[in-house]
């Protein structure tokens, strides 16, 4: 299919996903003076954070801190505040996916919904992005199809027995007393969390000790927010913590499921034990278009595009440079006019101004050197 009358044929930019960091990155190209472009979701906009389970909050907070010039935390654009628009500090996933539509209308971006993406190719420097409705020419594509829908379902004997969290409408319908947990970062303790809070037996595993761990930068500790709910009755009492003890392997046998774990030991579960392990991430659609790092993250040059493809980049939270990662919205939005400016000044548009209004805003983040640690699996 072509494209509908009164578009162009060919755009300058094509963005796949509109979550967080397609939204934040449109805005910041619209704002960058790039007009022609498209934001497309093999959903409705916001829909990776109306799939979360129904009562996971956000652990970082939303404060109307804008009138002073710091930009809440869950903001993507600068002149928005979550916490402003919902009057909520930590919202739930769905609250989230709200705010992230009206976002879009406010800002009256072009987003094309439940189209999706099967395959990008570039040729003799243009951009051919097929969907499963229409093929897309375009001169530059962001990249920003997140994580969540792409749940990790291996690293271990049995892993596909177990159920990922990323896979789980809510906890409050789950049977069963007995839960074991494997992985225990913020998904595998909030999990802990709701279900400690229903009474329930909660044994969870961690191949580190996140729970010990003292450290400063959220993208390695665990959150306040989730310390905080460590320290209640119902989790210090029904949840059992097993640290530096990942599991090995997990066996069905008589519908009893045997989870083994590194000190030898098995324990045994009605209940499909639950899988907290990460996000192998959307990026592994677009490898062939980039180089890889040595951890498997896609290499991003200082402008996070594509060292190989000119004209591909990323946003969101897969963006790595050296050790530094950007995993929350806080993080990866800070780039977001970094691609814009790219962009823009590669269409010969003027960015001077544009920079600086994005820099005043702490929105234009140039220099690596003041942020560091790796990211661990949120
Ligand atoms: C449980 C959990 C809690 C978190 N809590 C926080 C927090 O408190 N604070 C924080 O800053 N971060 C948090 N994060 C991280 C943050 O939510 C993610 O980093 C964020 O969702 C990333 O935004 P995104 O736009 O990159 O991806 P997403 O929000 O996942 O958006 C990607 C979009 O791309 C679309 N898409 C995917 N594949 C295709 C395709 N092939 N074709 C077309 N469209 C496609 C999807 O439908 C989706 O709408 C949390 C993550 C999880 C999993």
């Amino acid at each position: 299919m072509g494209s509908e009358e009164g578009e162009s044929d060919v755009f300058d930019v094509v963005i796949i996903g509109a979550g967080a960091a397609g939204l934040g990155a449109g805005i910041a190209l619209a704002h960058s003076g790039v007009g022609n472009f498209v934001i497309i979701d093999k959903g409705p906009v916001g829909s990776s954070f109306a799939s979360w389970p129904e009562e996971t909050r956000f652990i970082t907070p939303s404060f109307p801190s804008n009138s002073i010039g710091m930009l809440d935390l869950n903001s993507i654009a600068i002149g928005v505040s979550p916490a402003y628009n919902m009057k909520i500090e930590h919202p739930t996933g769905r609250e989230y996916s709200e705010h992230l539509q009206s976002l879009a209308e406010f800002f009256e971006l072009p987003v094309r919904e439940n189209v999706e993406v099967v395959r990008i190719t570039n040729e003799d420097g243009l951009f051919s992005v097929e969907t499963n409705d229409w093929t897309i020419s375009s001169k530059n594509v962001i990249w920003a199809a997140g994580e969540f829908l792409y749940p990790r379902l291996r690293g271990f004997t049995g892993s596909e027995l177990c159920r990922h969290t990323a896979n789980l409408v809510n906890y409050a319908d789950l049977d069963g007393g007995d839960f074991l947990v494997i992985g225990g970062y913020e998904s595998g303790t909030d999990a802990a969390y709701h279900l400690s809070k229903r009474g329930k037996n909660v044994t969870m595993f961690d191949k580190g000790d996140p729970w010990g761990l003292d450290a400063s930068d959220p993208s390695t500790s665990l959150s306040t927010f989730t310390y905080e709910r460590m320290r209640e009755a119902s989790f210090e009492e029904n949840v059992t913590l097993l640290p530096k003890n990942p599991v090995t392997s997990v066996e069905l046998l008589d519908g009893i499921y045997e989870v083994k774990s590194k000190d030898g030991r098995v324990f045994r579960s009605e209940t499909q034990p639950l899988l907290a392990g990460g996000f192998d991430g959307s990026h592994t659609l677009v490898s062939h278009l980039f180089e890889e790092r040595g951890d498997g993250f896609p290499l991003l040059n200082e402008r996070d595009e594509s060292t190989i493809v000119p004209g591909i980049y990323l946003c969101g939270p897969s963006v790595r440079h050296d050790n530094h990662d950007f995993c929350f919205i806080f993080k990866f939005r800070q780039r977001f006019a970094v691609v814009a400016q790219s962009i823009a000044s590669s269409m010969a548009l003027p960015t001077d101004e544009f920079v600086q209004a994005y820099r005043d805003w702490g929105m234009y983040l140039d220099d690596l050197s003041c942020c560091g640690q790796e990211c661990v699996s949120c």
